[in-house]
């Protein structure tokens, strides 16, 4: 039988990160991300403001443009760049606020990760790993319960979770089918994935499956700091080959890749330069920048000594900053907040430019379906900050203005990738997404909505229809009717 150990040895292949280099370095230049940093110190009001004018044209901005709104301290400045993030959100996607669930496959995992609730050093974790039938309950309680659309899967990185796996438990979720009153069904229609960086042609099949984004975390751009929180000789511990998983993604034909950063193991104004580097890079090389951003911070987790007492601990003010500055610098990506972050800190920081976030998550293998409410710390990867019910969460963002969009068209109809970037830097994908929206949000209020949230999300419905009405008279006949087709019962109806 195949161990542990051998199934390691060919897991990265090192020509499938040479390919990319340029000159054989890659694009993450330390000198040069400090230097400008210092450089652009105390910069000039006028500068700046050229700065913001830019991403308001949603032009993705430099590294030299992201050093100096890292660098603005001056108050006023420092509200014009929020003003400016919110404009530049409104103006790509609307008030579309998209909602999802993490759902964690198997937390066993070779790594060793210091800051990793499960890192293969900690003895205290629960392992395991979720058959079909258990899986199907998950989904049974995301999709036919709580009414989710859209899962991220997350799976440890370990032959046990290997790509068949992957594969085999993607195809399991988009089988399943719930009835829910009203006449509907619940059904997951996007799957996105975060995993290990995986080889091309373990990425082709994972295309090959339907996915939607393929999610992985550099989480930290600074190469020192990488190799002290990845233990060397574990498959984690190779920076470039986590650096390049993004292209060879693109290269397999995943059309829609999401990058990120963990606040909190190093400096965060140089994890903002990594990520605006990381993007401009994919653009340069493929055409195609990110489909998201995620930003998680370092949150506690069990028999995890880093996340103890962290040095480079972001702070509110610092991590508003950098989500500011990351929605100016690539200003047509999908921003993701997490319930890693407290209730009052996410309504403190989605309108800087949000564009998705998760509700009634659990992290835990089994944690929809079998596990009570009480986070479990020897069951879950760290402890979450807001553990707040989907419907919940909708009539907040509701109240606050905000459509929540089921919304999975884009990607079913070929809306993904060079093409997508292309409308979202145009605003032309706003028109198809405000009428999914609508449509999408009738069919979830009439399937899982409590009676109070349905009663404001029908206020933000009507808000929006009158909107169709006056901005898209062209469309506003066929929409109706395909909304009155919802409303009476029809599911998965869109443009
Ligand atoms: N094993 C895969 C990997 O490492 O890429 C799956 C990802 S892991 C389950 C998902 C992400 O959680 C990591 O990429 C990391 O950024 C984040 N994470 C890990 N430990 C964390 C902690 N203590 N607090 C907050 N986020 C954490
Ligand atoms: Fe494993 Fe991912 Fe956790 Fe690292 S972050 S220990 S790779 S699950």
């Amino acid at each position: 039988m195949k161990t542990a150990q051998d199934w390691m040895r060919n897991r990265i292949v090192p020509e499938q990160i040479d390919k990319y280099l340029v000159n054989g370095e890659d694009f993450i230049s330390e000198y040069a991300i400090e230097k400008k940093l210092t450089d652009s110190a105390a910069p000039e009001p006028a500068r700046v403001r050229e700065i913001i004018a830019k991403a308001e044209a949603i032009e993705s901005l430099t590294i030299d443009d992201t050093a100096v709104l890292l660098n603005v301290i001056d108050p006023e400045l420092v509200a014009e760049m929020e003003q400016a993030a919110a404009r530049i959100k409104k103006k790509v996607y609307d008030n579309r606020i998209v909602t999802f669930a993490p759902l964690y496959l198997s937390n066993m995992c070779v790594n060793n990760c210091l800051y990793c609730g499960l890192r293969c050093g900690n003895t205290t974790m629960e392992r395991g790993r979720l058959g079909t039938e258990r899986l199907r309950r998950e989904v049974e309680v995301l999709a036919g319960r709580i009414g989710h659309k859209r899962l991220i899967v997350v799976y440890g990185e370990h032959p046990e979770s290997d790509v068949d796996y992957m594969v085999d438990t993607i195809k399991t979720i988009y089988d399943v089918q719930v009835p829910t009153r009203n006449k509907g069904y619940g059904q997951i229609r996007r799957v996105n994935v975060n995993a290990a960086p995986l080889a091309i042609e373990d990425l082709k099949r994972l295309h090959e499956v339907g996915i939607g984004t393929y999610q992985v975390f550099q989480e930290t751009y600074h190469r020192s700091t990488y190799a002290r929180v990845h233990p060397s000789g574990t498959l984690k511990g190779n920076f470039r080959w986590r650096l390049y998983c993004m292209h060879r993604a693109l290269e397999a034909g995943i059309d829609d890749v999401g990058i990120g950063s963990l606040f909190g193991l190093y400096d965060w104004k140089f994890e903002v330069m990594g990520l605006v580097s990381h993007a401009l890079e994919l653009e340069r090389a493929t055409g195609i920048g990110p489909h998201t951003v995620s930003f998680p911070r370092l949150e506690p987790a069990d028999m995890a000594p880093f996340t103890q007492s962290p040095e480079h601990k972001v702070h509110d003010r610092e991590f508003r900053r950098a989500i500011t500055v990351i929605r100016l610098a690539i200003p047509y990506t999908g921003m993701i907040l997490t319930a890693r972050e407290d209730a009052q800190t996410r309504r403190e920081l989605l309108p800087l430019g949000v564009t998705q976030t998760d509700a009634s998550t659990k992290i835990g293998i089994g944690g929809y379906a079998e596990n009570g409410d009480e986070q479990q710390s020897n069951k879950q990867q760290f402890l979450l900050g807001d553990t707040r019910n989907l419907d919940e969460v909708i009539r907040e963002l509701a109240s606050m203005g905000y459509i929540t969009s089921f919304c999975t068209a884009g990607y079913r109809c070929g809306r993904t990738g060079e093409c997508i970037m292309e409308l979202l830097r145009t605003g032309q994908e706003g028109k198809f997404c405000k009428l999914n929206a609508v449509i999408t949000f009738r069919e979830w209020l009439d399937d899982f909505a409590s009676d109070e949230t349905k009663k404001v999300g029908e206020a933000v419905i009507e808000h929006e229809i009158e909107e169709v009405r006056v901005k898209m008279p062209k469309v506003f006949d066929s929409f109706m009717e395909q909304y009155e087709r919802t409303k009476a019962g029809e599911r998965d109806l869109y443009f």
